[in-house]
């Protein structure tokens, strides 16, 4: 299967190794599969009877047709092993009637970046195999949080490859900061900056597009690529936990016919996965957008513009705290194909802005409902959903629970919901805590213990850990000088 850039498909078609190794399309689109793939009712009849590893790499197999199926296999076992996703990697979980919750957090770092980030370093692995590449990859991470730590655990140690990631000094939770200052290996590389996440992600963006910075760095023997979910390497493994829920589900006895898909969103990577899913057979009658007061995707499914000119807000799901999201310009390309594309990509970078035509707007509408959770109603949905279901959930799950449940309310709509759940709620214990109790704990590992006896729910052990491990990086740094950091860093 050939890859094209979202913004021109004549310029540039590539193998499923080139595009993982070079992540950004060489005109600043994103890399797309000419085609989707179909299942069939056979297909999901199979994958039904398979495990997590089994189903993930049937699925990778379909996208990436320059890995043979043993390879697929044997990186899909690697990763999601009981060693690194103990209870099993997506497991649904029923919480309330009629609405399931989708785990995505059992993973190393507690967020559902690892469903990606444990893979992906083995796709990238093979790849500069199949490339022939000599070079040494190396990575850039602009992250809001979960992202960076979750890329730290997936490169660690890789060979061939070395990694740097940089996140806004204070969009992150405290847990969040120490997961990342405490990263262990021989090839990572931690800085903040002080700025925010587009801050950095732009930051970075800048470098993949320099040039002259591209060549310096080759002559010195490295290629720059990217973790973040612009690269097809980190999306593809989510298209799978889909297909796998929806399995589940049937298997089950929850679903007999279509479900909505509820997914807390920022950079709007994860939704686009699930709408691939879609794509590819899985009968998905709506997916619900959920936003925090960052609403931006909200106002673009409701009105068809999307403006970022407008204030940023730090909430308690920093992941969400996104006023650019990139994978949108994936849904683009589908919806209208590279020229629309390029042309609404150009007027964001040079407007801040685009409105999508009127044919876009219905389109979008037909398959997406936008909604979003202020702060209060986040803290609500947390107490909610634990009090009447003993359900505990993080702030951006209950970012969803809250869209989820305004949805069904505003449409009445009773197609079986399927909430995404991205993180533990022990990865944002103090803003949890606060939202069951009212008073906010002085220390967020003091949250800890106290949300523990609290809830009588087990710490999960990365996150006990973390406080016993040293701080390796501590560095603070001016957004604009991230490119002299990474010239110092690859000297
Ligand atoms: C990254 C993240 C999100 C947002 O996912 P996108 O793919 O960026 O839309 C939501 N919740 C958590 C916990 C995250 O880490």
């Amino acid at each position: 299967m050939r890859y094209v850039s979202t913004r021109s498909e004549n310029s540039e078609r590539v193998s499923a190794a080139q595009a993982i190794k070079q992540g950004l399309a060489s005109d600043g689109g994103l890399f797309m599969p000419l085609e989707i793939p179909k299942l069939e009712k056979e297909d999901f009849q199979k994958l039904a009877d398979l495990d997590y590893s089994e189903r993930a790499a049937y699925i990778l197999s379909l996208f990436l047709s320059d890995y043979t199926e043993e390879e697929l296999l044997a990186y899909c076992q690697e990763a999601y092993s009981e060693n690194h996703f103990p209870g099993g990697a997506a497991p649904v979980v029923k919480v309330q009637e009629n609405l399931s919750v989708l785990e995505l957090w059992h993973g190393p770092t507690c967020a559902f970046k690892d469903m990606a980030l444990q893979v992906m370093p083995l796709l990238l692995s093979g790849a500069l195999e199949k490339t022939g590449e000599k070079r040494t990859v190396s990575i850039l991470v602009a992250t809001s949080g979960d992202t960076g730590k979750a890329a730290l655990e997936g490169f660690k140690n890789v060979k061939g490859v070395n990694i740097t990631v940089f996140y806004p000094t204070g969009g992150v939770s405290r847990i969040q900061k120490l997961q990342m200052a405490t990263q262990e290996g021989n090839n990572v590389e931690v800085r903040a900056i002080k700025g925010n996440f587009d801050d950095a992600q732009n930051g970075v963006k800048a470098i993949f597009s320099d040039l002259d910075m591209g060549r310096e760095l080759d002559s010195r023997g490295y290629v720059l690529s990217s973790a973040n979910s612009i690269n097809w390497g980190r999306l593809v493994p989510q298209i799978v936990y889909y297909v796998s829920a929806y399995c589940d589900m049937v298997k089950a006895g929850n679903v007999t016919d279509s479900v909505n898909v509820c997914v807390p969103s920022g950079n709007f990577g994860n939704i686009l996965a699930g709408y691939i899913a879609s794509l590819m057979g899985v009968p998905v009658n709506k997916f619900i957008c959920a936003s925090n007061k960052n609403n931006v995707l909200t106002d673009f499914i409701n009105t068809g513009v999307y403006d970022r000119n407008r204030d940023f807000y730090t909430t308690v799901s920093p992941s969400m705290d996104i006023l650019i999201s990139s994978n949108l310009e994936r849904l683009l390309y589908f919806l209208s194909g590279p020229d629309s594309t390029a042309t609404y990509m150009d007027e964001l970078k040079k407007q801040g802005k685009y409105e999508v035509s009127e044919a876009i707007k219905r389109a979008v509408s037909k398959k997406f409902a936008g909604y979003f959770c202020d702060e209060q109603e986040t803290e609500n949905a947390i107490q909610k959903v634990f009090n009447q279901n003993g359900y505990l959930i993080d702030t951006h799950t209950a970012v969803a629970m809250g869209c989820a449940e305004k949805y069904r309310q505003e449409t009445g709509d009773s197609t079986p919901m399927l909430v995404v759940s991205t993180a533990s709620p022990y990865k944002f214990a103090s803003s949890v805590y606060k939202a069951l109790v009212g008073e906010c704990p002085e220390d967020e590992f003091e949250a800890l213990e106290k949300l523990k006896t609290h809830t009588g729910v087990e710490i999960p052990a990365p996150i006990r850990d973390v406080l016993n491990k040293k701080v390796r990086f501590d560095r603070v740094i001016e957004a604009d000088s991230m490119k002299l950091e990474v010239l110092d860093i690859l000297k």
